[in-house]
Formats: structure tokens, C-alpha cells, sequence
């Protein structure tokens, strides 16, 4: 078989036996077989955090609507589908979600097993909507977690890096849809940037800040506004400017891949990711790298990363900023506390790149700043393991559905035990 690589091409799939299975007792068949089992979703992370050294299982053609409760406002969706999928089935009904991340390409169990997230100082981690999940446990059974059945696990199952088992269906809670405007602004500066971090990135419901750092600023902030805030466009904000065209977040990538902006309003799911589910996301050839950090760090790392803009920006495609809102899952790097995300789209150039990370993480270690776990990072993992009080938890978790290890790899045997 030819061996698999993941969606950036960067990493080549190490397991033996790749299954796509179509039913959950095939599912329930391969897991009693398996000796070390991961399931992959659309491959997206980075890193090999989905990767086995034995067998792996796509549920790429698992994806359809299981049940859509009206009444209770929660949709019950198969473990493979993406939010592409997703989004497009409640827009017809008259629903959404309440934030989504930069695509829509991306599967909802694999994009909330790591805590993707989008932008809004209110916005959670994506896997806040989730309610509850099936999940065929290593002994093959199904077993049913819930927030209503049993909080504390819950808390510990949300962000579970595909560590519990094969997610095969999930109920997500959602709510009535709406339209959002997408302005882009160009060419903040930076200083005014320090001085009202706070008021840019509360000014509207999802806010991105886009760089380079091939000047001192910020060189898009894209504004995502909600149909009923106030919602015509400034005259400037905080010194950047309204483009004048639909803009791309990388120089010089068509902007005809983006989501639409010069505040025409659009539903939900085709204003709030950056990137059209139809075309190519970022710029394809990439990596990345993400670190969040405690909000009131915001200001003080940023400047770190802009006094080493000289060392970082030959690098770089583009830095994204974004601001989360807590939430309550062991795994989350935005457990309890509201964080900004610091991301860096990087050019396709691990040789380089491998050797600026450890500098980054060691500039910002006194900001605790914690790696995405779909990215790729270098900081040892003593330092990993030291922002997750839960963890102890996690691990007794784990060991409790899993007490044989079959769906640990070599990221979470290094990471998490
Ligand atoms: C272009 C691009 C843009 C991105 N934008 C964002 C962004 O805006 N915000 C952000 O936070 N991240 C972003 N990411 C990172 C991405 O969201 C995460 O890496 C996410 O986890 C990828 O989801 P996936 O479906 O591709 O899963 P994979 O990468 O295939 O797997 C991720 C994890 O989920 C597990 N998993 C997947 N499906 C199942 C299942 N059914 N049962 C059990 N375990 C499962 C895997 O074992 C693995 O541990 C981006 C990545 C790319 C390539």
C-alpha cells in the first residue's frame, strides 16, 4: 500500500494497516484485532498525533447527520464528518455553531480531540459545543460520554488527543443561525496594538490579526461583526486603514480562496473561517506552529515575538493572533483561563524552522505559553506535561478505558505518560 502522508505533506504515516471502515461493528471488529490503533480524521495536525506504529482507521465515510433535535437545539453527526459538511446541513434548517476555526475542511472529532479553536474574546475552543460522544472503547464496547451523565468526565474526555477510543458519533448543542460581516483593516502598528490589544480584539465577535513582521505592525486585523452590531465600516481603527479588495492573509495568495469581506453580510459558516471550503486553505505548503498563552500575558509575549521579528519573519508566511475563551477541559491549553493563540504559518522549511522553534519556546516559557497539540513544537515535554494540572487525571482516565495502552502512540506515550 502506498504509504499515507498527512494533508501538508510533511509528515508520512508510520502504521502498517490503514482500514476505512463504513459501519460501527467493523469498527468494533478492527479495535478487538488491533494491538495499537489511531484513528485519523481529515489529517490536519501537523504533528504525528494521529500516527500508529501498527494500525490506523479512517472514518472518512462516516459522515452523515444521525439525529437533528429541533427541540433541544443538538445535532448527532457520525465521527467522520467536517465542518464543511456539518455547517452547510444546519444553515438549511435554520441553525449553526456558535464559532468554527480558519477552515471548514476540517473533521469535527479531530478538530475537537486537540481543542481547535477560532477567534473571539468570548468564543470557546470548538469542542465546547460538543455535549456528548460514543465512543468504541479499546475492549471493542461502545461507551457513551456525556457532560449531563457524568461532568467530571466529561471534562477529561472533550480533549482527548484520540486517546479514549474511536469517536464514532457526537452531539453537538447548537443555535439559531446568524449572518456576520467580515471587514479587513491594513496596517496597524504595532505600538497601537500594545496600548489597545483589549479594545481590538473586544471590538467586534471573532477578531484576527494577521503579520509578517516585515514591518513593525500588524499588517491586516480582520474584523468578523455580527449582523446586529453596529456594522458599517471605520473610517480607520487604531490607525489601520479599510482595504479596498478582498484580501488574502498570506502577500500574494489570490483572495478569491477566502470568505468574503467588504462587510458584505453571509451566513455564519461562510464569513467566520478565512478560507472557502472549495479552495485551497493558508497557502499548502506550510507548516505550523501555535502557542496559547494566559491573556494577560498578551501584550508582553507579543512584544518577544516582535523583537524577534528580524530572525522570524524570512521564515514565516504569516503570524495569526486570535483570542480564546476558557473553558473547563483538562487537555484544553485553554483550560480556566482565556488565552491568545500566537500562530505561525511557517514556509514549508523544517530544517529552518526546527531551529528558531526551541527560541520561540524559550522566549516565551516565562509567559507559559502551551503548544497546540495538532502543531508542531519542540519544548520538551517535562514542560508540556507542567501546564496540565489534570493530568494525573487524564492519565487515570485513560488507563481506565484503555488499561492495556492500544490507543496510545508514541506522541502520547511521550507527552501524556
Ligand atoms: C490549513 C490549516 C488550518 C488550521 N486552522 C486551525 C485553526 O484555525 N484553529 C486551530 O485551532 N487549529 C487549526 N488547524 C489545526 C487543526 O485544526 C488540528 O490539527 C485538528 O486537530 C485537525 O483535525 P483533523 O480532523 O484533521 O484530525 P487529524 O489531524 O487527522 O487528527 C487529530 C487528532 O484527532 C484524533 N481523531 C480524529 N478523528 C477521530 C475519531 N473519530 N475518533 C478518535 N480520535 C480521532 C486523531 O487520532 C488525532 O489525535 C489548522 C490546520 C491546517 C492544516
Amino acid at each position: 500500500m502506498k504509504q499515507q502522508k498527512n494533508w501538508a505533506g510533511n509528515l508520512m504515516y508510520q502504521a502498517k494497516h490503514w482500514h476505512e471502515s463504513r459501519n460501527v461493528e467493523e469498527i468494533q471488529q478492527i479495535v478487538r484485532g488491533a494491538t495499537h490503533i489511531r484513528v485519523v480524521g481529515s489529517r490536519h495536525s501537523f504533528n504525528d498525533i494521529a500516527d500508529s506504529d501498527d494500525t490506523i482507521l479512517s472514518l472518512g465515510k462516516l459522515n452523515h447527520v444521525l439525529v437533528f433535535d429541533k427541540e433541544k437545539q443538538t445535532v448527532t453527526i457520525e465521527g467522520g464528518m467536517r465542518y464543511g459538511e456539518l455547517s452547510s446541513y444546519l444553515e438549511e434548517r435554520g441553525f449553526a455553531l456558535p464559532n468554527l476555526a480558519s477552515l471548514p475542511h476540517i473533521s469535527v472529532a479531530g478538530a475537537c480531540a486537540t481543542a481547535t479553536h477560532g477567534s473571539g474574546d468570548q468564543n470557546q475552543s470548538l469542542s465546547s459545543s460538543v455535549k456528548a460522544m460514543k465512543v468504541v472503547t479499546a475492549n471493542g464496547d461502545i461507551v457513551e460520554f456525556s457532560q449531563d451523565k457524568n461532568r467530571q468526565e466529561w471534562q477529561g474526555a472533550a480533549v482527548h488527543l484520540g486517546a479514549l477510543g474511536v469517536i464514532i458519533e457526537l452531539t453537538l448543542a447548537v443555535i439559531p443561525s446568524y449572518k456576520v460581516s467580515q471587514y479587513v483593516y491594513e496596517h496597524l502598528p504595532f505600538t497601537q496594538l500594545a496600548e489597545h490589544l483589549d479594545e481590538i480584539f473586544s471590538s467586534a465577535y471573532s477578531v484576527s490579526l494577521f503579520t509578517d513582521w516585515r514591518q513593525d505592525a500588524i499588517n491586516q486585523v480582520w474584523v468578523k461583526q455580527l449582523s446586529d452590531e453596529p456594522s458599517s465600516v471605520r473610517s480607520e481603527l487604531y490607525g489601520a486603514l479599510p482595504a479596498k479588495a478582498n484580501s488574502h492573509p498570506i502577500q500574494g495568495i489570490e483572495s478569491v480562496n477566502c470568505t468574503e469581506q467588504m462587510g458584505v453580510a453571509g451566513p455564519w459558516f461562510d464569513r467566520l473561517p478565512h478560507f472557502r471550503l472549495d479552495f485551497m486553505p493558508s497557502s499548502g505548503r506550510e507548516l505550523q506552529s501555535e502557542y496559547l498563552i494566559p491573556r494577560q500575558f498578551a501584550i508582553e509575549s507579543l512584544q518577544v515575538i516582535q523583537e524577534m521579528r528580524a530572525m522570524i519573519s524570512p521564515l514565516l508566511h504569516v503570524n495569526e493572533i486570535r483570542s480564546v475563551a476558557k473553558d473547563d477541559f483538562w487537555l484544553s491549553p485553554s483550560y480556566q483561563q482565556d488565552v491568545i493563540g500566537i500562530h505561525f504559518t511557517w514556509k514549508d522549511n523544517w530544517h529552518d524552522v526546527q531551529q528558531v522553534l526551541p527560541q520561540i519556546e524559550t522566549a516565551l516559557e516565562p509567559f507559559q505559553a502551551r503548544p497546540h497539540w495538532g502543531k508542531v513544537f519542540t519544548m520538551p515535554k517535562e514542560r508540556v506535561q507542567s501546564f496540565y494540572e489534570k493530568l494525573p487525571e487524564f492519565r487515570q482516565l485513560l488507563v481506565q478505558y484503555d488499561p492495556m495502552g492500544k490507543f496510545r502512540n508514541q506522541f502520547i506515550n511521550q507527552y501524556i505518560f
